[in-house]
């Protein structure tokens, strides 16, 4: 039995539960993240929680606890459920309201934390790395919704999810409505030409991943040249080396795109030291549980 935070107190994970009046069901709107814990360390928590908090107050949700008691409710989760590496999910939606659209009409949102297990792709893709497609779905364009915003509206990534996996792939790729790759369904995308490491910037209208900016640390410490670079498919193809990052994938290496060998088809030498690099800083940078 694993407990569960929902307004304010751990049940049981099988009792919990929300409201099908609330508008996070009925409509979508809502926020959440995702967190890892590595032997006993909640990585970059503070960074996952300023990112929930300005998501909230982009969408004007107010939040009902301050962040300093998020934290310590999140602590408690991974705790209770004496946890040490974990996936952690947090949820917080307008809360209940109506069957109208009016958010104005939810007087408190409804805020759940989930500490468990996640296991995303097998060891051996990290070691041979993932063959991906690109998806015909485009990304959320900035316009509409900014995708920086982690929305509980996943469709345009639950949609190129399954265009991928009816394909037999793992994972998208997602272009932006210019054409410019934006990044995966649920991680960003660097790729890696004449030793020069490239991702996206959030312009082009992307998640602005903590993995991601934990790779690019990680880079400038290695002293691996870096830009933040509009690219097309083109450069994706031609590029070297090529890898993806996000919490629940952490950084995978990308060895074929729409058919397209990278590289020399294996993971490449400086893919395999950013992750070599990023698994020693997991249970290093963040907020302790024990
Ligand atoms: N892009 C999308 C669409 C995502 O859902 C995620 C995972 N949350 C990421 C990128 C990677 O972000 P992070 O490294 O903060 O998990």
């Amino acid at each position: 039995m694993s407990l569960v935070y929902v307004n304010g107190e751990f049940v049981d994970s099988e009792k919990a539960s929300i409201s099908v009046f609330d508008h996070g069901y009925l409509y979508g709107d809502g926020i959440f993240e995702g967190i890892r814990a590595y032997d006993g360390v909640i990585f970059k928590l503070d960074e996952h929680l300023k990112r929930l908090y300005s998501m909230a107050k982009a969408l004007l949700i107010e939040m009902p606890i301050t962040m300093d008691e998020m934290k310590e409710k999140v602590i408690e989760a991974v705790k209770i459920n004496r946890l040490k590496d974990a996936y952690i999910r947090l949820v917080v939606s307008r809360g209940k309201g109506d069957l109208g659209l009016d958010p104005y009409k939810c007087p408190k949102p409804t805020v759940v934390i989930i500490a468990d297990k996640i296991t995303l792709y097998p060891e051996t893709m990290y070691k041979n790395g993932l063959k991906i497609i690109t998806s015909t779905y485009r990304r959320n364009s900035i316009q509409a919704l900014d995708p920086q915003i982690k929305s509980l509206n996943y469709l345009n990534n639950i949609l190129a999810k399954i265009e991928a996996v009816k394909a037999g792939y793992p994972e998208a790729l997602l272009l932006n409505q210019e054409g410019y790759v934006a990044e995966c369904t649920g991680d960003n995308i660097f790729i890696i030409s004449n030793g020069i490491l490239f991702t996206p910037p959030s312009a082009v209208g992307s998640l602005g991943g903590i993995t991601r900016s934990t790779v690019i640390d990680i880079a400038k410490q290695l002293g691996i040249p870096f830009e933040e670079k509009f690219f097309s498919l083109f450069n994706v193809y031609t590029a070297d080396e090529c890898f993806l990052t996000g919490t629940a994938a952490e950084a995978i290496p990308v060895v074929e795109v729409d058919h397209r060998v990278i590289g020399d088809g294996v993971p490449g030498p400086i893919t395999n030291k950013i992750i070599e690099e990023f698994r020693k800083v997991t249970s290093i940078l963040g907020t302790k549980v024990y």
